[in-house]
């Protein structure tokens, strides 16, 4: 691969066999039980994994690339633990250019020790997009800033140490913060409550619920930014977790085709092995990794222009997660078909693949709002 050298051969090897030692054994428990990853995100703290992303400034590494070689990694074991792991620059990447020395040295540099768990709270039930409708409010008395209101599929819900929300300013008190504003609440405030966490088709393990907040006071130094309320927002701050979410998108594709592939390697009919016996077969296989490596070129492309410092890459990272989620969903649907009856059983762990692929074509944003983005950009 055009982007690999040996230092990168060398951390993936690491994040191979932490992915072995720490994540594979606990992907049944998660599927069975919806229990959150805690120790997992402890320990890839403390590995360094998590500080690839995050800048040097702080004491990260700042390689998108490398962080997108660790999220593929993970993923190919546990597309929802990618996830939680996708979620960590989601929750704290606007924590980080609001520049607030206190606000990064108490959460942002623990979040990238693994000592913090982030959680980005925007949706409401008007629709996760409507960010004009929403009505979850911050007003301002003395030098407090008092939140009512609730959120909806809040991902870390109840498992987070704290939740950047996005609030309408309220009247009379708009002038000079702007129609709406962005506000750190640690977990354990008086007036944040945990609502009901949603039972999903995929993504067991990752906790997504909602928040209602009653009178719910924080001091004016959590006020992390303020904006005019509109859709631009969405859009401008889509690129990040769409190009992390379709790395884990392409781990996914990787982790159940190459399962699937072993498996039809050694299937059997009569002496010779189904892969060898069917040239169908083959040709779908070819065809699917024709579209992983697609999928590939597209999102490490982007990782590496990142790296650069060009952030021109807005359409490419938005096409990277709707097409990665297709191919992703595609990947798994057919990976079923080719194992036949075996890939019918939840036992044998690739239905997993199909239900996380539903999945991440909404979470982080729809697939279906992405492409409106790039249609109006027409
Ligand atoms: C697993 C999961 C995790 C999530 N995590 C978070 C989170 O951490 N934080 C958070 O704030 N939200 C989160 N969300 C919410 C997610 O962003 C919304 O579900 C999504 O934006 C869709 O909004 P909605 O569910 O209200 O659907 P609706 O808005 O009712 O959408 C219905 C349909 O309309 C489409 N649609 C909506 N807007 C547009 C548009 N502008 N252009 C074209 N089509 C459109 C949708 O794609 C969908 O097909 C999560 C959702 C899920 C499922």
């Amino acid at each position: 691969m055009w982007y690999m050298n040996e230092e990168r051969e060398q951390l993936v090897k690491m994040i191979k066999d932490f992915a072995e030692s720490e994540i594979r054994p606990f992907v049944k428990t998660m599927e069975e039980t919806d229990a959150f990853p805690h120790e997992i995100i402890r320990k890839a703290g403390e590995l360094g994994l998590i500080a690839l992303w995050f800048p040097e400034q702080i004491g990260g590494m700042g390689k998108w690339l490398d962080y997108g070689l660790f999220l593929e990694e993970v993923s190919k074991i546990s597309n929802c633990v990618g996830n939680c792991f996708a979620s960590i620059p989601a929750g704290t990447s606007l924590l980080l250019s609001c520049g607030k020395p206190d606000l990064i040295g108490q959460y942002v540099i623990p979040t990238m020790m693994g000592q913090m768990v982030p959680a980005s709270a925007q949706s409401e039930p008007v629709g996760g997009t409507r960010i004009q409708d929403f009505t979850c409010t911050a007003a301002i008395e003395g030098d407090e800033l008092v939140i009512n209101g609730g959120k909806i599929f809040c991902t870390n819900a109840g498992q987070a140490d704290y939740y950047t929300v996005n609030c309408k300013t309220k009247p009379p008190y708009s002038a000079p913060f702007g129609s709406s504003c962005l506000v750190l609440v640690p977990a354990n405030t008086p007036g944040l409550k945990i609502g009901h966490i949603e039972n999903k088709v995929g993504w067991h393990g990752s906790s997504t619920g909602q928040l209602y907040f009653q009178d719910c006071r924080v001091p004016m130094s959590n006020l992390m930014m303020t904006m005019d309320m509109d859709e631009s927002m969405t859009a401008a701050g889509a690129f990040g977790p769409a190009i992390t979410t379709a790395c884990c998108m392409l781990g996914g594709a990787e982790g159940v085709y190459e399962k699937t592939l072993a498996y039809c390697k050694e299937r059997k009919h009569g002496d010779t092995p189904i892969f060898q016996k069917y040239q169908a077969m083959r040709h779908t296989f070819a065809e699917l990794k024709m579209e992983i490596e697609l999928l590939r070129s597209l999102i490490f492309g982007v990782l590496e222009d990142l790296d650069k410092g060009d952030y021109n890459i807005s359409e490419r990272a938005l096409t990277a997660k709707v097409k990665g989620s297709r191919i992703f969903e595609h990947v798994a649907s057919e990976c079923i078909v080719l194992m036949g009856g075996n890939g019918t059983i939840v036992e044998n762990d690739i239905e997993r693949y199909y239900r996380d692929a539903k999945v991440t074509a909404i979470g982080g944003m729809s697939i279906y709002h992405l492409t409106d983005v790039v249609a109006s950009q027409l």
